[in-house]
């Protein structure tokens, strides 16, 4: 029997009643594991009706009590760790401990959460003039959305709903057709964890379901996650029906090595950043520029990239699992093509590559090629495949000059023993998270989600203090009371005597 995804629609888990079936299949066979009815229009129309009725009593919730269903929910995950991570590596096709890896940084995410009545303190003033005291408060907004890609189904939802939640605010999650189950299990998880019905909707679709969220009136907020069209026409259309909007969109990440870096420490970085989850991140590192005599070790680097062997998701030694559909598959093979016919030099080359009794599946070896210019399509696509694309520079200006003409902005690395270099690049350089020595550097709950230039379109990113500011809105209250009020009452108070 095909397992039978839900939605939660008002407090239900239920079926949908829309036309179109999805498939979710196995990415190592692509058999089928679960089949989707999509959510008709009326069931979306539905949830956020229903999301509306629940914001008017969860707002009135205490801070305490709503950071209380956080640590439930924080509790729970981590109880469920390997379940849902079993879960979303059957899906995704990623190994047990990248499952695991993705879990964990939503946890940290719902961890966040209970911090929820700090992070929600506003700023007073006392005496703005005479008498007078000025102070702010957080609110939420009401019925936000969430509208969240293939490739991190645990992490990416559990960036936006605990905190939009823990605002106050209620949340309508769409998360990826391809890989749906584990939101579905992150929702169940959550009613448990102490939700009132109505508080999370959870409904499945595609564009249709998209739709209708960013054209619906009772819709505050949305935030999204993936490709970058996508990403633009999301914002388009969802600042145009004057909503507040966060969309974090595509990018070509790139590395720096100097060559005073430690030569194994860049190697071994480079080849589970640019190469691991099947360089399906928006952190991989796909470019790296080697500056100077660094070019050096392209050979070594080749060397440790051909060691690593994709397979299965519980087999303990594959490097990576497959990329997430034919279709995927089909486009970075492509792109390979376009790479040689370009004049890029394949140094490895994983099109043909496959495992033994899982012939079918969407499996890409390790590729890397050197010589790219930036005019290719190798360089200018986001690849989102197993793919390193090498480019050398003469000097560290000329290395930022390249990183800064690239139209994305989401991470960069640097890899140096000098100090001075470092700290001319992180001050130099047009992106939004930058690591030193350090190969993805995604910052931890508490600081923000940062990405620039076409990796973001909006203002304020995710999780951290920014989430907590695009999910509320400020009141500032300015007030005075008169000396005279206190003799009258004085003369009010009852007699107890
Ligand atoms: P995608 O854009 O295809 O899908 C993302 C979501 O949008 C899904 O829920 C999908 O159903 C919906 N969608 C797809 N086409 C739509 C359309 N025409 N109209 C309305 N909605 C539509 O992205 P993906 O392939 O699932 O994810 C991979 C992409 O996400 C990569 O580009 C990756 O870089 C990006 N990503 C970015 C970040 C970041 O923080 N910047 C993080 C993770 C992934």
């Amino acid at each position: 029997m095909t397992t039978q995804v839900k939605h939660y629609i008002d407090g239900q888990f239920i079926l949908g009643q829309g036309e179109q079936q999805i498939s979710v299949t196995n990415p190592a066979n692509n058999e089928q594991i679960a089949v989707i009815n999509s959510a008709t229009v009326e069931e979306v129309e539905t949830a956020v009706a229903s999301a509306k009725v629940a914001f008017k009593s969860w707002k009135e919730v205490p801070v305490s009590e709503r950071a209380r269903v956080m640590f439930n929910y924080q509790h729970l995950l981590k109880a469920h760790h390997d379940e849902l991570a079993t879960i979303l590596a059957q899906e995704t096709g990623k190994t047990f401990d990248d499952a695991k890896g993705d879990v964990w940084r939503g946890i940290e995410v719902a961890e966040h959460a209970c911090n929820i009545a700090t992070l929600m303190m506003g700023e007073t003033v006392e005496n703005v003039a005479r008498s007078i005291d000025t102070y702010s408060y957080t609110q939420p907004l009401g019925v936000c959305a969430g509208i969240t890609p293939f490739n991190f189904p645990a992490m990416i939802p559990l960036w936006m709903f605990p905190l939009a939640i823990a605002c106050g605010n209620t949340f309508v999650l769409k998360p990826s057709e391809q890989d749906p189950m584990t939101p579905q299990r992150l929702v169940e998880l959550f009613e448990e964890a102490g939700a009132p019905k109505g508080v999370l909707q959870l409904v499945h679709g595609d564009k249709v379901a998209v739709d209708v969220l960013l054209n619906h009136k009772d819709i505050k907020a949305i935030s999204f996650v993936g490709s970058v069209g996508v990403g633009q026409y999301i914002y388009k259309t969802g600042t145009d029906n004057l909503k507040r909007v966060q969309a974090f969109a595509g990018a070509k990440n790139h590395c720096v090595i100097m060559p005073d870096a430690n030569k194994q420490q860049v190697i071994n970085n480079l080849v589970g950043a640019s190469v691991g989850a099947a360089g399906q991140r928006c952190m991989a590192l796909s470019v790296a520029v080697f500056v100077g005599a660094a070019k050096e070790w392209v050979p070594e680097l080749k060397a440790a990239l051909a060691k690593v062997k994709p397979g299965l998701w519980d087999d303990k030694n594959a490097g990576y699992g497959p990329v997430i559909s034919p279709a995927a598959k089909a486009r970075v093979l492509s792109l390979i093509e376009q790479g040689k016919n370009e004049g890029a030099e394949c140094l490895l080359d994983g099109s043909e590559f496959t495992v033994s009794g899982y012939e079918t599946g969407n499996w890409i070896g390790p590729t890397m090629f050197t010589k790219v210019t930036t005019e290719m399509s190798i360089y200018k696509e986001e690849i989102f495949g197993p793919v390193l694309c090498c480019m050398e520079a003469d000097s560290l200006e000329e290395a930022i000059d390249i990183v800064n003409d690239s139209p994305y902005g989401n991470g960069t690395s640097i890899f140096t023993a000098s100090g001075a270099a470092a700290r001319k690049y992180q001050h130099e350089i047009e992106v939004g998270q930058v690591g030193i020595n350090v190969p993805i550097p995604v910052p931890l709950p508490f600081f923000s989600f940062t990405g620039w230039k076409g990796s973001f379109y909006g203002d304020q990113h995710a999780y951290g203090k920014q989430a907590v500011r695009f999910y509320t809105e400020t009141k500032t209250i300015t007030s005075r009371w008169f000396e005279s009020q206190i003799s009258e009452a004085e003369h009010a108070a009852p007699n107890m005597t």
